[in-house]
C-alpha cells in the first residue's frame, strides 16, 4: 500500500475540492491534487484508557505465617516478590 496521508479523526475520510484545491475532510487538511481515497489512511484516534485501580489485585499478608499473597501476574513471574507485596512489605516494616 502507498499511504501519503494519515487521517486522525473519527469520521472516515473524504476528498473535498474546493477552489481548485483538494482537501481531506473532516479536518480540512490540504493534500495533493491527485489524492485518491486509497492513499489516505484512516487512523482512528485512541480513546484515552480509565485507568486500572490498583484494587484489581489483591495482596494478602499472613501474620501467622508471615507470608505475603497476591493475585497478580507479576507475584507468579518474580516467584512471590511483585511490586505489590514489596510495597506491602515496605508498609509493614515501617510500623
Ligand atoms: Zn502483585
Amino acid at each position: 500500500m502507498n499511504w501519503r496521508y494519515d487521517h486522525r479523526e473519527f469520521l472516515p475520510p473524504n476528498l473535498v475540492q474546493f477552489n481548485g484545491k483538494t482537501y481531506i475532510v473532516p479536518g480540512w487538511r490540504r493534500v495533493a491534487k491527485d489524492t485518491r481515497l486509497s492513499n489516505i489512511r484512516h487512523v482512528k484516534p485512541q480513546i484515552s484508557e480509565v485507568p486500572v485501580p490498583t484494587s484489581k489485585y489483591k495482596t494478602i499478608y499472613y501474620p501467622e505465617s508471615g507470608k505475603y499473597h497476591c493475585s497478580c501476574m507479576g507475584y507468579w513471574r518474580s516467584k512471590g516478590n511483585c511490586k505489590h507485596v514489596k510495597a506491602l512489605k515496605l508498609e509493614n516494616n515501617g510500623k
